[in-house]
């Protein structure tokens, strides 16, 4: 019977591929959780500057005021350690539209503004992982 052993053998490679495919899946879905880390600040930055540092933890709704005649503006609301922009005049509403954020590296960016909000660690003048 040699025709059924051979069968049996590609069953076990196929098994074992699928184990060797969900242990993969698994370990990056792990890896991916454990690099999630919640930020503690909020960082807004206009036109690649960064100009207000706010903490996670605290409740603000802050106006954002942009454009050279300050005729942008961009709601940042931080609430229960998340921040999103409530409101905003920029014609694409994508801002608006991004959900919470709170994981290091998150951002929310209204390209018509250029504003940059993101969550960071630390606040930036403590920033040792910056590149420089
Ligand atoms: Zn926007």
């Amino acid at each position: 019977m040699k025709n059924n052993s051979e069968k049996n053998q590609r069953k076990r490679n196929d098994i074992i591929l699928a184990a060797v495919i969900l242990i993969i899946a698994v370990a990056g879905f792990l890896f991916l959780n454990a690099t999630k880390k919640n930020g503690s600040y909020v960082v807004v930055k206009i036109d690649g500057v960064e100009k207000y540092s706010y903490s996670i933890t605290e409740n603000i709704t802050k106006e954002i005021i942009t454009g050279e005649n300050g005729e942008y503006t961009n709601t940042l609301v931080i609430k229960d350690g998340k921040a999103s922009v409530l409101t905003a005049n920029c014609p694409d509403g994508i801002c608006v539209g991004h959900r919470e954020i709170s994981f290091v590296g998150e951002t929310i960016v209204c390209l018509p503004h250029k504003v940059v909000i993101e969550v960071k660690k630390e606040a930036s003048n403590q920033n040792l992982d910056a590149v420089v």
